[in-house]
């Protein structure tokens, strides 16, 4: 079979491997369509210490199960689904808690840019996101950066009609700028790049160029925030947060940051603004089917965020395209 696979930074080539051998506990996935996440483009343009060449990349994949080792899976014989790149064990501490985030025993995919995979039957029983007649398959690859940004959004629990800023209008800013006003909350997103302010209008985002105006100067005039979404991995962003939440408010750091980065912050606003400084990373199963639940109904506004399909031997381009902010999200369709 073929697989796109990961030579060094900033090369990707297509190769012939052999196909991969089933256990009893796992199902063969023909591999539909995949989503390039931000992880795969930071990896491919500079390199990532868990993601070491040569690999596969790809982890928001959607197949369709081709083969079974078990009567008992037979019944998904034939089904498409989207599949979480990870579960929690189910068994630890962080998993019995209800934080599967934090285990440390997850059950991974392999990568995905491939035209066969095998998946753990577990991570399609426990998420059970069946691509059927009633959602596009390219909409349906959200899933997973969907459950990061509902996981986020947990952890913050904003009241309606609050007003939060989301700082980044990336693909994940804008998913989480999209889930926050269906559920009634005023958003503001801020960003730095033209084509991705251009792109946050289009959908009727209030944006903020932050070229302008600061974020300081504009929440003292127009108001401060109840809470902020750190959606990229600028620690002065951070910072800048903290003049303009509203004592407390949460900000959130939901893009990664290098190990090597550090933040310097007064803390005042902890303790007599009683700001909440939190972070958030990946999605229970919950989240994953919540997720699912709300691409299915809203998927006429998801959808926007899907700027370019291109096939499995156009890899390369794939990435350049996704690598190009003027992009939001980037589909890799494989069969
Ligand atoms: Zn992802
Ligand atoms: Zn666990």
């Amino acid at each position: 079979m073929k697989a796109a696979i990961y030579k060094e930074i900033g090369k990707i080539e297509i190769e012939e491997v052999s196909n991969p051998v089933l256990t009893d506990d796992e199902v063969l996935l023909r591999v539909e369509v995949v989503g390039i996440c931000g992880t795969d483009i930071k990896t491919y343009k500079r390199g990532h210490p868990l993601f070491r060449p040569p690999c596969i990349l790809g982890h928001e994949v959607v197949g369709t199960v081709v083969k079974v080792n078990t009567v008992a899976d037979n019944e998904l014989l034939g089904r498409k689904f989207a599949i979480p790149p990870y579960l929690g064990c189910g068994e630890c501490e962080f998993c019995k808690k209800g934080f599967s985030e934090l285990c440390r025993n997850k059950i991974w995919i392999n990568g995905a840019f491939v035209e066969y995979l095998v998946v753990p039957t577990g991570l399609i029983r426990r998420t059970m996101a069946e691509v059927d007649m009633e959602i596009n398959d390219a909409i349906a690859t959200l899933t997973e950066p969907l459950a990061c940004v509902i996981h986020g959004i947990e952890r913050i629990k904003p009241r309606e009609q609050e007003r939060i800023l989301v700082i980044g209008a990336g693909p994940m800013g804008i998913l989480a700028s999209i889930l926050l006003r269906n559920r009634n909350n005023q958003v503001f997103l801020s960003e730095i790049n033209e084509n991705r302010l251009a792109l946050a209008q289009t959908m009727k985002f209030e944006t903020i160029n932050v070229n302008m105006v600061s974020l300081t100067d504009f929440s003292s005039k127009m108001g401060k925030f109840d809470h902020i979404i750190v959606a990229n991995d600028s620690t002065d962003a951070v910072i800048e947060a903290f003049n303009c939440v509203k004592p407390g408010g949460k900000i959130e750091l939901f893009g990664g940051m290098s190990r090597s980065s550090r933040l310097s912050i007064d803390p005042y606003y902890i303790h007599y603004d009683e700001i909440d400084l939190i972070g958030s990373f990946g999605f229970s199963d919950q989240d994953f089917r919540n997720a699912f639940q709300e691409l299915k109904i809203h998927q006429n506004m998801y959808v926007k965020l899907i700027t370019g399909e291109f096939n499995l031997n156009e890899i390369e381009k794939a990435f350049q395209a996704a690598a190009n902010p003027s992009n939001l999200k980037i589909v890799v369709r494989i069969s």
